[in-house]
């Protein structure tokens, strides 16, 4: 640490010229809360409470100014600060009736850092500074307690040596045990005045020892090295990692707080405290915190002695705990937001030590805000604003019992750590595939389905499971896609353990997890535990203060205008769902969607019953054979789509034309050569034996032929190949199909009187000429079903955006499109060059982690790259057709920083899994409320 030689020469001595310089300290008395950038949050609290007249330890502050000029002139004070700081220090003596190094009536200061945000990589506090072997006399004398004197003096010497000299913890700590030891005490309390006075005598040898020179005697001195070791942690590593992770900026700088000394350890009519306005985890508008008589701030932390709850104090002391609930009200008040203090008192006087926004749940985030709109202190708007949307998943999933979650962890229960794929938390049996996890979950067993990865014919096992877990896959993965759409927690990509899905196990961290064995996976955290751990069950239809937030949210967003917004339709962004099953469907309206922007329909194609004839249309020989299996699944496709009008009524539902290359649909290339050359041998042996084998012949013909056909449509990039609208094109009698499927099911419901809204969207369209074919073979069979069916309807063809040249073409490609939708799950893919399917497991994490990337680009829109190819594309689709309609339907439609994106460029839905409905409507009403800056 720079301070510690710099400090050799005495502070006082520096130039001291009455020259007008910069204003470098602030008092209490001259701040408020909106200087939180120049006196750091808790400056600004200190000096707010001052101006709010509560009682506060006279005090002043030096600005992060302070310290960035420090940094600058590699770590010396800047001109006229140290000045400053001595004025500002006369006038607190004058305040407090006491004097700095007075061996009378010495005062004694805590020495604090705070910078703009909280941050727990900072140097912490420093109490009792100003103590030295004369000043030490003057409390003996003062407190008539010479114990207490030494037992502060010994607290001092130990957070100086600690603290600003970087001296081990565990050296002071090993003296001070060896004292207790020695003493025989079994508490700190029991060390007597004399047993103290040893302390401190080793104390100040082990300081000489490590810095090489006295503990310093001179306050002014140890002021000075006070305040340069603050300004230095905010260079120091851990300061700087911790920056770094939440993204604070490195010029911020921490201000320093000088506080005159309260003490809470004067006798039992003392003690120190925390406490929180409300309570942080249920939002209940109680006093919530702890309170530990005759003690300092520390010991509440140490946890040598344990606390009193607040409510505890006011039985044991109302006085004192009256005066400062209403302390609290009034800070409520003040602020309007719940607050987190700090609080002392001395010989009964009650001195607040710190205010700030308090940390709450999710839970009581919702509750706060909707009570403080009903007690009239904030706004809805600001209700709105009060709730971090990625919160609210955590109220409508199941959740570990925190405690049952921290225990498991003590035990060592934690197996690995995965993608945080879909939130929530689930207990239940591992299963290794899926037939075996719907029979279980159907016999009402919680399952949890283990796979190396899933693919479309796992979905019905994932569905019968409480939550998904998979070694291989990123966040747009299979799994993850399906969990979110279910609301099914999902762990996905964990590298941290081996799936053998033969063996029926899975082993991590030296562990093997047999089928059967129960697990425990948290999708929001990416963990995975052994054993069973406690969860929480939240129920959507309860949480009355969540559904009236939403509701104001839904106000703010469909009535804020977007007027002045290049392009944008004049109200606010509507928030959709991607949905394939009707039961999505009916759980998305649940949550309060306005339309369906994504249904797949290949996903109804993998249902075990309906595998073996899409497989036969896709090795079919020639058209007609085709068309004999295309025309038994059109009722199958039918009936689904009737399902899902049924369940969106007149909302718009957008329906997707298949999408995944056709080897998808059939079985794996490995395995039918296994399956082939097994039965060759077996032939060979049957033959040998003169035994009849016409009926292996037949099999192993039937295989080789599948094998040819697979071997046939084997793909180098499947997922840049024969897929999309590049299928319908290719084998139009598809899209025929299932144009005529949709339109049937949508005339089904329009004859039984409910007005549907079919929207029928092709995939991965590149070129205008694309979009061209499918739409008049679309046109084509449209017309013919309605005239058939006699019925007047109305529905939209429209295209999705998730190629780059689709979104460079935009102009053309609007022409014969009636709605856009980014599919930027596809849109990042194509345009990083990324494999969706590998990039995650393989390197995607590690570019985050080691800020390659600034996110992970699946699951937070890339701005700058994929958001400008969608800026380009509505710009040129509204320069076409002004009032074209565009969505987004990548897994990004429900991240909050994506859907302000959205707003911002003028989209006119997001669609997002069911279960993100909720967050995505905060998102959206947050985006509506956040002024628009041209710079963005
Ligand atoms: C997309 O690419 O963003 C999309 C929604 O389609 P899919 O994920 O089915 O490819
Ligand atoms: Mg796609």
């Amino acid at each position: 640490m720079p301070t510690k030689t710099k400090a050799t020469k005495p502070a006082a001595k520096s130039a001291a010229k009455k020259t007008l310089s910069k204003k470098w300290v602030y008092l209490f008395e001259e701040g408020n809360k909106d200087m939180r950038d120049l006196l750091g949050g808790k400056g600004a609290g200190l000096a707010e409470m001052t101006g709010a007249k509560l009682p506060v330890p006279p005090g002043f502050t030096i600005t992060t100014e302070a310290c960035n000029a420090y940094t600058a002139a590699g770590n010396q004070f800047p001109k006229g600060m140290w000045e400053q700081a001595l004025a500002a220090l006369k006038t607190v003596e004058k305040k407090s009736g006491k004097k700095f190094g007075d061996p009378k009536n010495p005062l004694l200061v805590s020495v604090r850092s705070g910078a703009k945000f909280s941050m727990p990589g900072m140097m912490d506090t420093v109490l009792n500074l100003g103590l030295n072997s004369e000043t030490l006399k003057g409390i003996e004398a003062l407190t008539k307690n010479p114990r207490f004197a030494q037992d502060a003096y010994r607290r001092f010497i130990q957070m100086f040596g600690r603290i600003v000299m970087d001296i081990d913890a565990k050296k002071f700590d090993a003296i001070f045990d060896g004292a207790k030891e020695k003493h025989h005490a079994k508490q700190d309390t029991d060390l007597d005045t004399n047993a103290l006075k040893e302390v401190v005598v080793k104390y100040k040898e082990l300081y000489k020892k490590e810095i090489g020179e006295e503990f310093p005697e001179d306050p002014y001195k140890q002021l000075e090295l006070a305040i340069g070791a603050v300004f230095g942690s905010w260079m120091g590593k851990r300061a700087v990692d911790y920056r770094r992770i939440n993204k604070i900026p490195d010029n911020l700088g921490t201000a320093v707080n000088v506080v005159t000394m309260v003490f809470g350890n004067m006798g039992d009519d003392s003690g120190t405290g925390v406490a929180f306005t409300r309570d942080p985890a249920t939002g209940e508008n109680e006093l919530y915190g702890e309170y530990l008589t005759n003690a300092q701030g520390e010991d509440v932390v140490a946890g040598i002695r344990t606390p009193m709850k607040i409510a505890e104090l006011k039985e044991k002391n109302p006085k004192v705990y009256n005066e400062f609930r209403a302390i609290a009200r009034q800070m409520e008040k003040h602020y309007r937001e719940m607050q987190d203090l700090e609080f002392t008192v001395e010989r009964g006087k009650l001195y607040m030590l710190q205010t700030r926004t308090g940390k709450r749940t999710a839970r009581a985030a919702v509750q706060v805000a909707v009570d403080m709109v009903r007690e009239k202190l904030i706004t809805k708007e600001e209700a709105v604003q009060r709730v971090e949307p990625n919160q609210v998943v955590q109220l409508l999933m199941p959740q570990f019992d925190p405690k049952a979650k921290d225990e498991a962890k003590k035990n060592g229960g934690l197996l690995a750590t995965g993608l945080n794929a879909s939130p929530g938390a689930a207990t239940g049996l591992a299963i290794f595939d899926p037939d075996t996890a719907e029979k279980l979950g159907k016999e009402g067993k919680s399952v949890i389905l283990v796979r190396y990865e899933t693919s479309p014919e796992d979905v019905h096992g994932m569905y019968a499971s409480k939550g998904i877990l998979t070694q291989h896959g990123g966040a747009t993965s299979h799994a993850a896609v399906v969990a979110r759409g279910a609301g099914l927690p999902c762990v996905a990509g964990c590298e941290g353990i081996r799936v053998d899905e033969e063996k029926k196990l899975f082993s991590a961290d030296g562990k093997t997890i047999k089928e059967g064995d129960y697990i425990s996976i948290d999708g929001g955290a990416g963990e995975v535990f052994a054993g069973q751990i406690q969860t929480i069950l939240p129920d959507y239809d309860k949480e009355e203060d969540l559904k009236t937030l939403l509701g104001w949210a839904d106000d703010i967003r469909l009535k804020k205008s977007r007027k002045g917004m290049e392009r944008a339709p004049e109200v606010g962004l509507q928030v959709w769902a991607n949905a394939d099953y009707p039961r999505d469907a009916r759980m998305a309206r649940r949550f309060g969607a306005q339309g369906i922007g994504l249904c797949r329909t290949e996903h109804m194609f993998f249902e075990t019953e309906r595998l073996p004839i899409v497989q036969k249309m896709i090795l079919a020989k020639d058209d007609a054979e085709r068309q004999k299996y295309l025309d038994q699944l059109l009722p199958i496709q039918r009936a689904d789509f009737v399902g899902i009008f049924e369940a969106m009524e007149e909302l718009p539902t957008v329906i997707r034309l298949i999408d995944p290359p056709l080897h998808e649909f059939l079985p794996s290339y490995e395995e039918l050569l296994v399956k082939a050359t097994e039965l060759r041998v077996k032939i060979e042996y049957m033959q040998k034996d003169n035994v009849n084998s016409s009926t292996e012949q037949a099999q192993f013909k039937e295989t080789e032929e599948l094998l040819k056909a697979v071997a046939g449509m084997k793909e180098a990039n499947p997922m840049l190949g024969l897929r999309g609208c590049r299928l319908g094109i290719t084998m139009p009698q598809i899209t025929v199909m299932q144009t005529r499927a949709i339109l049937e099911a949508a005339c089904t419901l329009k004859k039984r009187g409910v007005n549907v809204h079919p929207e029928i969207m092709i995939p991965l369209v590149g070129h205008v000429n694309e979009l061209k074919n499918q739409r008049e073979i679309l046109e084509a069979e449209a017309k013919k079903v309605l005239a058939e069916q006699g019925v007047d309807l109305e529905y939209k063809f429209g295209t999705m955006i998730e190629v780059p040249r689709g979104a460079l073409t935009a102009a053309e490609i609007a022409e014969y499109a009636q709605f856009f939708s980014f599919g930027t799950n596809d849109l990042t893919q194509t345009t990083f060059g990324y494999s969706r399917d590998d990039a995650e497991g393989k390197f995607l994490l590690k570019y985050v982690e080691d800020k390659i990337l600034p996110e992970n680009p699946f699951q937070s829109l890339d701005q700058k790259g994929v958001g400008q190819l969608m800026q380009i594309a509505v710009k040129a689709g509204r320069a076409t057709k002004p009032n074209l309609k565009i969505g987004i339907c990548g897994e990004h439609g429900g991240d909050p920083s994506s859907i302000e994106f959205c707003h911002r460029i003028g989209l006119n839905y997001v669609s997002c899994s069911p279960f993100r409905v909720p967050v995505a409507r905060l998102a959206a009403a947050q985006a509506a409320l956040t002024p628009i800056s041209k710079d963005k």
